[in-house]
């Protein structure tokens, strides 16, 4: 943590240098010692300090200053920083204009010039007043800051980034300015920046508005170029089957880099508590689960890219080679696909429309926070919007489940049944359906059919978060690998039918179990055509599709 800061104003070069010698023998190991020639100076350091998130204890300023005293200079200090301390230095003359700032400036005490020694004039009050500063300082928050307004799609889009990439961050709501002191002296410190927001303010004392992924990642360190031009083994998709696949090749001497869309985990990634993964006996949420795998992934030296799309494959004889979003190529001896699937969009008018700004796709970990008491809806009946409806039951009010089937039992976990049963604050409503989502800019009410009834009502709503099922989106491998009717890949048996091997194959072997219709591509995870949609079940096939590989390529 940055120490607390003690600054000095005086524009006498003189005295400025013995008060700053005397702070520093006193207080340098604790504190910053700051100094400064002019009120304007002055403040334009606090502006600077108040940006970073930094602390102020103490602002000791000479009242006879040209351009501003120190009683105006503490005037507009206090806008930025009003717990610091405020002590005027004064001669004796200005003694009355020092007890007349006691009143007007708040001033906490004066100093008559020369101080000396200090040990008698300086350090006991000094003491004294830093004391009283330490009983109510409370550290300030020292990692990434996002500064925006709460139903601001970008803002959410850099929450949502930062959440799942396991950044820390503190959110600060631009619409709490009015209640928010400390939002509100935030804005005031950063000028016209205030304009353009969202804005990411980082520890270093850099700041991004605005931001895309890209520049975010690039700024945190995370890796979106490969270091290298061709692998053993390229991995598309990072949820738990890509990890354990990334783990287990990298462990076994692969040359392994693994591509990643938007941030590592996948849909496991954004689950409150996964429960049934062996070995957690009171479970684990997804954001831990991601955490660890990505650590042990690095440890064995797996290339992690993120955030970035692979959007196409061609086969170059005993090559497999990946088209990415940043229009680069990586080469590969092996691919293995891991790319999951997706959350199904809701279709009613509003809603492609207030995404972001109150309708959201399995974020509810991000967004939670901001539902606090308030009433939240979630679409769906299966163990993910179970797992968001008891998540979100800690913070909101009130949380509705619409629910289309009449019952939770066909679609749900019994575990999770049972404790929705036991959650006071939470509703089912089985047998309805959202019609359509209302608001101009954000989210303000949704429209419910009920079967039972025949009747629509709207009913007013903040937020709406849907959990209607998922699919595969692998357009982009159409014409390369084999794939069903919904999207899913073909592998291993699935592929040969009456006996036949896939077109084009021409090896003198069926494909391996995980094997797509092209030698040396492999699928597993919830992409793959009958795939267990578990946590558990993608890190197996992760882990068994490398034994496979290295077969493969014991053949190339
Ligand atoms: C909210 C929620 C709660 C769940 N709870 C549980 C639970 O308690 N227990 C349980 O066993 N299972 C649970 N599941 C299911 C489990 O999370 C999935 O079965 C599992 O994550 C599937 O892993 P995967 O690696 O195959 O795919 P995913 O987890 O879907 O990961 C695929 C990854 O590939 C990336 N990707 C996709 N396309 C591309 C591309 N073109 N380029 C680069 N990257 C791409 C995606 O961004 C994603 O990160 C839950 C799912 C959800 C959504």
């Amino acid at each position: 943590m940055a120490k607390p800061a003690l600054l000095t104003v005086d524009d006498d070069a003189e005295v400025l240098r013995a008060v700053e010698r005397d702070l520093r023998r006193r207080y340098g190991e604790r504190y910053r010692v700051l100094r400064a020639d002019s009120g304007h100076a002055a403040l334009e350091a606090l502006r600077g300090l108040k940006r970073r998130n930094d602390s102020v204890a103490l602002l000791l300023v000479d009242q006879r200053m040209p351009h501003m005293t120190g009683v105006e200079f503490l005037g507009q200090a206090t806008v930025l920083y009003p717990d610091a301390k405020r002590v005027l230095l004064t001669a004796y003359a200005d003694t009355d204009a020092a007890i007349r700032a006691i009143n007007d400036a708040r001033i906490h005490h004066y100093l008559l010039k020369p101080w000396d020694p200090p040990e008698e004039h300086l350090y006991p009050v000094l003491d004294d007043l830093l004391d009283d500063w330490h009983t109510c300082f409370r550290p300030p928050f020292e990692g990434v800051r996002v500064l925006g307004h709460r139903w601001s799609p970008q803002a959410y889009a850099v929450r949502e980034f930062l959440a799942r990439n396991q950044v820390p961050y503190q959110w600060l709501d631009a619409e709490t300015a009015e209640r928010d002191v400390e939002v509100r002296r935030l804005i005031h410190s950063l000028g016209e920046e205030a304009a353009r927001l969202p804005l990411v303010l980082f520890p270093d004392d850099s700041s991004l508005p605005r931001p895309t992924t890209t520049e975010l990642a690039e700024k945190l360190g995370l890796r979106v170029r490969a270091e290298m031009a061709f692998y053993d083994l390229v991995i598309i998709g990072g949820g738990p089957a890509g990890l354990a696949a990334a783990v287990y090749g990298a462990s076994e001497g692969l040359r392994t880099v693994m591509i990643e869309r938007e941030a590592p985990g996948g849909q496991a990634g954004m689950s409150a508590r996964i429960e049934n993964y062996l070995g957690f006996p009171s479970g684990l949420s997804g954001g831990d689960l991601t955490r660890r795998g990505v650590a042990q992934a690095r440890r064995f030296g797996v290339e992690i890219l993120t955030p970035l799309e692979a959007t196409g494959v061609s086969v170059k004889g005993p090559s497999r080679v990946v088209q990415l979003a940043d229009g680069s190529e990586i080469g590969c001896k092996a691919l293995l696909i891991a790319t999951g699937v997706s959350y199904r969009r809701l279709d009613v008018p509003g809603a492609e429309r207030l995404q972001g700004s109150g309708v959201y796709y399995g974020s509810a970990m991000t967004e939670a926070m901001s539902c606090k008491d308030e009433n939240v809806y979630i679409i769906g009946g299966a163990n993910s919007a179970g797992q968001a409806a008891i998540y979100l039951s800690k913070f909101a009010r009130q949380v509705v489940m619409l629910v289309r089937g009449s019952t939770l039992s066909a679609s749900m976990s019994q575990y999770l049944i049972d404790q929705i049963k036991q959650t006071p604050n939470i509703q089912v409503e089985t047998g309805t359906r959202v019609v359509e989502v209302h608001g101009d800019e954000r989210l303000e009410a949704v429209s419910i059919y009920c079967e039972r009834s025949g009747q629509t009502e709207k009913a007013p709503a903040v937020a709406l978060f849907v959990f209607i099922g998922a699919e595969p989106r692998t357009d982009w491998l159409a014409g390369v690998v084999e794939r069903d009717e919904r999207g899913f890949i073909l592998t291993g048996p699935d592929l040969l039918l009456d006996g036949k091997r896939p077109r084009n194959w021409t090896l003198d072997r069926d494909p391996y179990l995980l094997e797509t219709s092209v030698s040396g591509i492999f699928g597993v995870g919830d992409v793959r055509h009958g795939s267990v949609k578990r946590v558990a079940s993608g890190v197996g096939e992760g882990a068994i599709a490398v034994q496979f590989i290295h077969q493969y390529l014991s053949t190339v």
